[in-house]
């Protein structure tokens, strides 16, 4: 049955295992090779998984989306719900997801550690600070913040620039007041006075850092490549040059190992590091998915917000820096948002209208094509919401069928792995029909501009690209400075294929203007910054935090 029961209550009315009992048994795993937080939770030293070449590695599945309402479509419900379908028809499987922000937690979407009957325990823990991952990398990023000012108040040997350093500050709330700021102000004791501001930790490029560090020689390397700043004559001046990597490393220690966690059917997840797919490249941490490859026959993987960011950013950015590489995918849709495509405003998205759901399907049929393009057919797995009709679910099935891609409707939310089993199914025999050929979108020799224009005209149907003429000219210096071979991370509004976010459906033919482009030189990346998109998101009207609290025996309650 199909209750609304609130998320927090559903996870909070289950018991969860000792999770070194549950490494032990399901992976074998001495006790000493987890490092609990509490009973629940663990960190997972990797000297004790094997992830050489050499060693056995399981299959990878990625989950991705439709382009998604604002409440989401269900990839980590999913995600959760598929790995616990495998695991109950007797594969070894873990999920490999992100760990949650305080941003949207407190603001409009919630928590992300699943939903209904497909949530990972402790749901509360894991949204709010977890095993302080965030924390770390937040106090790491401001520490190089805090030490660069410093540099420049004891006298600037480094001859940076004042008004050329790129390197901000972050911090894990969404708070649009903080987005620009003027720093040093009070006089000579106060430090030297330049604009400067915040951003939202999960788009730091330490965070970006974190998720793609094979271990921590490189996650040390990466971090001192960063560039903070120019001097006056432009030239770079990165955090090696300044030798602070050293202190910011240690900081990030204890956050490189994955985090251990398991699903409301005792399955074992791992949670590790948490980049936006919109403002950042939106994948969990290379290590944890490593990991998990190494531990099972199967690893379930979501990333971020639509096939459009999240799964091209999977591929381009993840899998061309790691070497990983998808089996197959699972491309999830809900008839909210198919109808919301097809033209009907979100207030009734929830009420049957066929018309609107074919039209709709324009939109997922685009994300079908570009996951083909990468060499990927993917499933297409229905996420059912209370109220969903059998006829409104049987049309996008055979809409699906059209299409020539395999579609399951699916009620883990609901039911947990029972309302999965199907989907799980269909996966395996997805798996069975041997390796795909995936399938980069561009080559590491493309010019910069031109791989924003590859994925701005293949993946986002526009006619073309719009540079300022400061990005044109920053794309010329990270070419000359030898960083053209870098795949790019366009930042750009998740709920449309172009920049503007009340265009809905499949669009063709608009422009992506590309207001701003920043090296991410350690992380290993040139970030495009589309439209109106912010790496400082803001608060909606009603924050959810509004209805966050705790009762009177200091149980949290609201958070969903
Ligand atoms: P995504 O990872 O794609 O952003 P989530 O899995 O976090 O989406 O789900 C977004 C929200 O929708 C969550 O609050 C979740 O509980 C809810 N949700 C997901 N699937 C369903 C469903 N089938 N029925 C009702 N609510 C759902
Ligand atoms: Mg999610």
């Amino acid at each position: 049955n199909l209750t609304p029961k609130p998320d927090i209550e559903i996870a909070r009315s289950v018991q969860p295992q000792s999770i070194l009992l549950l490494a032990q048994q399901r992976f074998g795993l001495p006790a000493e090779s987890l490092v609990p937080f509490g009973h629940y939770k663990a960190k997972l030293d990797m000297t004790y998984v094997d992830t050489s070449e050499a060693a056995p590695r399981g299959k990878l599945v990625l989950v991705t989306a439709m382009t998604p309402t604002p409440a989401g479509e269900g990839k980590t419900t999913t995600s959760v719900g598929l790995n616990d379908g495998l695991n109950r028809l007797g594969v070894s499987s873990s999920v490999c997801l992100r760990e949650p922000s305080l941003g949207p937690c407190f603001g409009m979407k919630g928590g992300a550690a699943g939903g209904g009957r497909s949530q990972v325990i402790p749901m509360e823990d894991i949204n709010l600070h977890f095993n302080g991952d965030f924390h770390a990398i937040t106090t790491a990023h401001n520490l190089l913040a805090s030490l660069i000012d410093n540099h420049i108040h004891w006298g600037n040997e480094a001859g940076l620039d004042p008004r050329l350093i790129s390197w901000r500050r972050v911090v894990d709330l969404t708070d649009r007041s903080l987005r620009n700021l003027v720093c040093g102000l009070g006089g000579k004791a106060h430090g030297v006075p330049r604009e400067t501001g915040f951003d939202i930790t999960v788009s730091s490029e330490i965070m970006a850092i974190l998720c793609l560090a094979e271990g921590r020689l490189d996650l040390r390397r990466r971090l001192s490549n960063m560039l903070v700043g120019r001097r006056a004559d432009n030239s770079p001046v990165t955090v090696g040059d300044l030798g602070m990597e050293g202190a910011l490393s240690v900081l990030l220690k204890d956050a490189l190992q994955p985090n251990m966690v398991q699903s409301l059917e005792h399955n074992p997840v791992f949670i590790h590091g948490g980049p936006f797919a919109n403002i950042a490249h939106g994948c969990n941490s290379v290590m944890a998915t490593r990991a998990s490859l190494a531990l099972n026959d199967i690893t379930v993987t979501e990333a971020g917000f639509g096939a459009d960011l999240g799964a091209e950013k999977f591929i381009d950015i993840k899998c061309r820096h790691s070497g990983l590489q998808p089996d197959a995918a699972v491309l999830v849709c809900t008839l909210r948002a198919l109808k919301l495509h097809g033209g009907v405003p979100r207030s009734r998205i929830a009420n049957p209208d066929a018309e609107a759901l074919r039209a709709g399907a324009a939109n997922l049929e685009r994300h079908i094509q570009n996951l083909q393009q990468f060499g990927l057919n993917p499933v297409v797995c229905i996420n059912r919401f209370p109220g969903d009709t059998e006829e409104e679910m049987e049309l996008v099935q055979a809409i699906c069928e059209d299409l020539g891609v395999t579609a399951v409707p699916a009620e883990h939310w609901a039911c947990g792995s029972d309302g999965a089993l199907e989907l799980a199914q269909a996966v395996l025999d997805e798996l069975g029909k041997g390796k795909p050929d995936v399938r980069f979108l561009y080559d590491d020799s493309l010019p910069l501009a031109e791989k924003i224009e590859t994925i701005a005209t293949r993946i986002y149907h526009a006619s073309h690209v719009e540079f300022t003429a400061t990005a044109r000219q920053q794309l010329r210096e990270y070419e000359a400075l030898g960083y053209g071979y870098l795949p790019v991370c366009i930042a750009k509004t998740q709920y449309s294929f172009s920049v503007d976010s009340s265009l809905m459906g499949a669009p063709s033919g608009h422009t992506l203007p590309v207001r701003e482009v920043r090296l991410a030189a350690g992380a290993g990346f040139v970030v495009a910054v589309c439209g109106e998109i912010m790496t400082m998101p803001g608060l909606p009207r009603r924050p959810a935090a509004l209805d966050i609290g705790l009762d009177e025996n200091g149980l949290v309650v609201g958070l969903t």
